[in-house]
């Protein structure tokens, strides 16, 4: 039994070791709070309702310890409205708020970037967005380090750095995939499309506008989608897969017209006018894509989508001049040039102002083309000196660039021994189950093995105690049995029966029917028995067809009545199973015990009195007395 105990401890010890909170990994993102997650999803969800609720907290409580929280969630909500001036001051109330520590100031500071760079302030933002990602490096928040490259992307879209944009875009994309954050690396990829797209290098944006169209199909995101189709079809346009970019294009003015997105609708009816133009220049082609523009033209109003309108518009003017109408042309530049009044002077001025140049080159009087050719050098004068103006603020963010680059190829360095650990992780809490799992099952098929043993030992011991032919004690097991209840008599009970019982002529049976029925007579008697007396009674054959039963806790009188009716039994039943012919009756001696003596008085004493019952006749009991 205590190897039993042994093995159930070891079974203990080895779930233990294999418990969930042993084989848990590190955790690489801590928390952000649920209060601030659930208003960033509100603003998300009811931007007036939340902005409302927020003011009202702002403006009821004074000294909350949870003010640094609305203000951080209003001035996230009036980023989103484009009120730039309005949300830097709330975050400047939120980042000097002592109550703001930890991963929420590092929070607030990245919003503030985002909106420097949204104010075209780079330089700060860029600094800030710095100052972040090295206390995410130093407190191994991989989350907020993924945030604050997005973000540094970003900065650098703004100030067209495409390639500075990607550059943090793709290492945010890493470490995404690599740690399966909160932010999806399909909503990364998106980003990497669209920068790849702008820098014309279509085989790459392809890749990744396909992961993030995936994505958003399967979210069943329509906006996104029909975002991504749109730039889809531009990448098949330009790689020439003119099947699957008017695919696409069909696809996105489904998505834009079901979501009633009129810039997207514009811009996709402006892509397949040009697709039209490239597959094919027919009069039927023209004035399909002539329609398209059309429409285009129509859909993007010069207010909200004035990007999409000047380049219908210039787009339209290319077509009217390759057909030959210059006057129509000019005109359509002329309203394209109208559209981008207010704007400040940039490529696309210039873009409108060498289309003119074109036209008047080949069809206009000399004092026109010397007009356009003096509007256009003037132009890009002004738009080389802004550009260069924006250069150099470039310039002078970029001793901090290098800094950012050393920084970046250390956090690559960080990231890379994380993942090592982590796969190493992974690897010894593996081996560790496999350890485990040998380890129960070992312990599992030692236990079978023990059980099966002792199955085995207790069928030996029977085997070693039984007589085979009645199934009662054998002599050996008796007298150990008759030594034992003696031992016991004055604890247990104070009296014990024992009778010796002899089978009345068995020879003549032997002699008469053979020794077969001899020894169905002997088992008769076994079975008779076992049914007679309760289990208290042992009953053991001391050989022969002689047997001594000891009762435990009963008198004389009651010993004789039990083995009188035991007697009676025997011979009903020896009656009925041996043919009708034989009667099997006994002789017995018996002996009251109430203190222990030696077994060869008590076999002496008991064989004394059936000797007596024998020769006064048998089938009989007598009761030994000291004479
Ligand atoms: P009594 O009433 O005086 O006891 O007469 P009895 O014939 O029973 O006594 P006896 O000792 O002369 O005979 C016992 C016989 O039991 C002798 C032996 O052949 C037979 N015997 C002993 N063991 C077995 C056995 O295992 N099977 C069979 N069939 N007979 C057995
Ligand atoms: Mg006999
Ligand atoms: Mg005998």
């Amino acid at each position: 039994m205590t190897k039993f105990r042994l093995l159930i401890k070891l079974l203990i010890v080895a779930i233990f070791i294999s418990s969930p909170s042993t084989l848990a990994l590190p955790s690489l993102n801590s928390a952000p709070n649920d209060d601030v997650i659930a208003g960033i999803k509100a603003l998300h969800r009811a931007p007036e309702k939340e902005m409302a609720r927020l003011k009202l907290l702002l403006a009821s409580q004074q000294t909350s310890p949870k003010r640094h929280e609305w203000n951080y969630l209003y001035a996230l909500g009036k980023e989103k409205r484009g009120e730039y001036s309005d949300a830097l001051a709330y975050l400047e109330d939120c980042i000097n708020d002592p109550y703001t520590e930890g991963l929420m100031l590092q929070r607030a500071k990245m919003l503030k970037a985002k909106v420097l760079s949204n104010t075209g302030d780079a330089q700060s933002a860029i600094a800030i967005l710095n100052s972040v990602k090295r206390w995410a490096m130093n407190h191994n928040v991989i989350q907020l380090n993924i945030g604050a490259l997005m973000t540094m992307g970003y900065t650098f879209e703004r100030i067209t750095e495409p390639k500075l944009a990607l550059d943090n875009y793709l290492l945010a994309y890493d470490m995404a995939t690599q740690f399966k954050t909160q932010v999806p690396a399909p909503h990364i990829a998106g980003l990497i499309g669209t920068v790849y797209l702008q820098l014309s290098q279509y085989e790459d944006a392809k890749i990744y506008l396909d992961e993030a169209y995936r994505f958003a199909v399967k979210k069943g995101n329509a906006v996104t989608q029909g975002h991504f189709a749109q730039k889809i079809a531009s990448v098949e346009r330009e790689l020439a897969n003119f099947v699957e970019a008017e695919k696409f294009y069909d696809l996105t003015i489904g998505i834009a017209e079901k979501n009633k997105d009129t810039p997207l609708l514009a811009r996709a009816y402006l892509g397949k006018g040009k697709l039209l133009l490239d597959r094919g220049s027919s009069e039927e082609v023209i004035s399909a894509a002539r329609a398209n523009f059309e429409k285009a033209i129509m859909l993007s109003q010069p207010q909200e989508s004035k990007r999409i309108y000047f380049e219908a518009l210039m787009a339209f003017s290319r077509l009217l001049l390759s057909t030959g109408n210059t006057a129509a042309a000019i005109e359509k530049i002329k309203a394209a040039e109208n559209a981008i009044r207010d704007v400040k002077p940039g490529y696309l001025h210039l873009e409108a102002a060498r289309q003119k140049l074109t036209i008047m080159e080949a069809y206009g009087d000399e004092q026109s083309i010397v007009n356009a050719l003096k509007q256009y050098i003037s132009l890009n004068e002004t738009v080389t000196e802004s550009l260069d103006k924006s250069r150099l603020q470039v310039i002078r963010t970029l001793y901090e660039l290098e800094e950012i680059q050393e920084e970046n190829s250390s956090l690559k360095a960080i990231t890379q021994l994380q993942a090592d650990k982590l796969a190493l992780n992974n690897q010894r809490s593996f081996l560790l189950l496999v350890v485990t799992s040998l380890f129960v099952l070992l312990s599992i098929l030692l236990f079978f093995m023990y059980a099966k043993r002792m199955r085995y030992q207790r069928k030996l011991e029977k085997i070693a105690t039984t007589d085979s032919l009645t199934r009662l004690f054998n002599r050996g097991k008796t007298i150990e049995l008759l030594e034992a209840r003696m031992n016991e008599l004055p604890h247990k009970s104070n009296k014990c029966a024992v009778a010796m019982l002899d089978i009345d002529l068995f020879k003549t049976i032997n002699d008469k029917y053979g020794h077969c029925v001899g020894d169905d007579a002997l088992k008769l008697f076994a079975a008779t028995a076992k049914q007679n007396f309760s289990a208290s009674v042992d009953m053991g054959r001391l050989g022969g067809e002689e047997f001594l039963f000891i009762f435990q806790g009963v008198d004389v009188s009651e010993t004789v009545k039990q083995l009188e009716t035991f007697s009676q039994s025997l011979k009903d039943a020896s009656i009925k199973a041996l043919g009708g012919e034989i009667k099997l009756t006994f002789s017995a001696g018996v002996l009251l015990l109430t203190e222990a003596q030696s077994i060869s008085s008590v076999l002496e004493k008991t064989d004394g009195a059936l000797y007596e019952a024998k020769e006064t006749g048998r089938d009989k009991i007598v009761v030994f007395t000291c004479l």
